[in-house]
């Protein structure tokens, strides 16, 4: 089997993120992407984004195998520095180039906003 180079390909879904994803979208009409956020403690967060990067529907949180989210993630509601890796998976058909790069400098383009 040959292996393409990793970095124009989406990060693949676990079976169960899958699962979470195409619940999400199938509950928000205006989701065109799911950002699926992994944590340090195995949480997940999640949130659909339509075609203008707004989100498109709550945020998402679980667990595998679980009730309930951890008790960290219930105080700091997944915090940005325990995150272990972050993308964007898109809907079929997937948008151009042009519209992922917007769409994706707006999700993750301004993790801190500045303070004065
Ligand atoms: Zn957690």
């Amino acid at each position: 089997m040959k292996q393409d180079s990793q970095d124009n390909k989406q990060p693949q879904l676990e079976i169960r993120e899958r699962a979470m994803v195409e619940g999400i979208l199938e509950g928000s009409p205006d989701g065109v992407a799911v950002v699926v956020v992994r944590l340090d403690c195995g949480c997940r967060k999640m949130a659909a984004v339509s075609v203008d990067g707004e989100p498109a529907s709550k945020v998402i949180m679980y667990r595998d195998n679980a009730e309930t989210i951890c008790d960290t993630c219930k105080k700091d509601q997944g915090a940005f520095m325990r995150v272990t890796e972050q993308f964007i998976h898109w809907q079929e058909p997937v948008p151009d180039a042009a519209t992922q790069a917007r769409i994706a400098n707006k999700v993750f383009g301004t993790p801190h906003p500045s303070v004065h």
